[in-house]
């Protein structure tokens, strides 16, 4: 091979290169035409340089020279074009079917803690009852002392209350907001107290140590156990279905007397018995008492002129009774599958 046969290789080259760099519409047809051109197995340019050897010595250098230079041109050609077939991709972006179904949305449940929260409420509400409520750091004095719990009651115990120090502590039930709103307001008191509560418990099927409690309190003058014992009724029976049969055994609580605790006939077995019932045909509702006239007289109200009753029942163990869950934790888990289940 002659250098003027060289060199008119290298012209034919950087001739063509132009025309089929821009002719390539997509990134996969650009790939072809650099290998075609400049590529290291099969391309021309590589061709053509194989025959740089065979040429006499004095020839080799300019022969080099012109090759580069038309290397060079190549590839900034073929640079440019890549580029602008990569700017244009991004610009026009995937095809878009508009015939695919849309993402379902995912719409969102209450809590059925909370759900329970807001039937009691509501039916409450038409009774004449306000919300109440209070801090979930109390005072000892609150959450015990006004209360009338004895000095040496097992639930001032360390293993049972979560102490803030000496005086304070993590309220263990909303009793409290009772105390704080009869200081507050005079009779005639009619309010619900929801809120949070926190025991020295650990999780397990049936405890947790945090949870929510409902509390409720009327003070009135000539307010008499039977206003209790009507007005929970007609509650369970708004709640619960209006046939819904209702029972009251003794209690004691230190801040009510006398105190009682209220059961409903079972929902699951309609009274036969069954699992949820521990076979007793009755499950455990809430606790109720008369207020203690000491609690009044420490709240500042004349236990001679005024009485009162009151009322506190777990919302969770409600929810559990209400739809058969097996375990308290499920409620705290937070999983999506078992929360939209509540969807209304
Ligand atoms: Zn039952």
């Amino acid at each position: 091979m002659s250098l003027n046969e060289f060199l008119a290789a290298l012209d034919a080259l950087a001739a063509e290169a132009p025309d089929r760099i821009a002719a390539a519409a997509d990134l996969e047809a650009w790939t072809e035409v650099r290998n075609a051109l400049v590529g290291r197995q099969a391309g021309r340019l590589t061709e053509i340089l194989a025959g740089l050897g065979a040429l006499p010595k004095e020839d080799r250098r300019e022969a080099g020279q012109r090759a580069n230079a038309v290397k060079v041109g190549i590839e900034e050609a073929l640079d440019t074009r890549r580029a602008a077939l990569a700017a244009a991709a991004a610009t026009s972006g995937p095809a878009l079917d508009l015939s695919m179904p849309a993402r379902a949305r995912w719409i969102g449940a209450v809590h059925p803690v909370s759900l329970v929260i807001d039937d009691v409420i509501e039916i409450f509400r038409e009774l004449g009852f306000s919300i109440a409520i209070g801090p979930e750091a109390e005072h000892a004095w609150y959450n015990f002392g006004a209360l009338n719990f004895p000095a040496d009651h097992p639930a001032m115990d360390m293993h049972d209350t979560l102490y803030l120090g000496d005086e304070q502590v993590l309220r263990t039930h909303t009793s409290p907001v009772q105390v704080r709103t009869m200081q507050r307001y005079r009779p005639p008191i009619r309010v619900l107290a929801p809120g949070n509560v926190y025991r020295r418990d650990f999780f397990d099927p049936s405890h947790a140590p945090m949870f929510s409690q409902i509390e409720g309190l009327v003070v009135d003058e000539g307010v008499s156990f039977a206003d209790l014992k009507a007005t929970l009724s007609h509650f369970a029976r708004r709640f619960f279905g209006a046939s819904t049969r209702t029972r009251f055994r003794p209690s004691y609580f230190p801040f009510t007397e006398p105190s009682a605790e209220m059961d409903v006939q079972c929902g699951v077995c309609g009274g036969g018995g069954c699992a949820v019932c521990k076979q007793s045909g009755w499950v455990e509702i809430l606790g109720s008492g008369m207020v203690h006239p000491a609690v009044l007289e420490h709240a500042g109200i004349d236990s001679e002129r005024y009485t009162g009753w009151a009322f506190g029942m777990g919302p969770a163990r409600t929810a559990i009774s209400r739809h058969g869950i097996p375990d308290i934790r499920i409620l705290y888990d937070s999983d999506v599958r078992f929360l939209e289940q509540f969807a209304r």
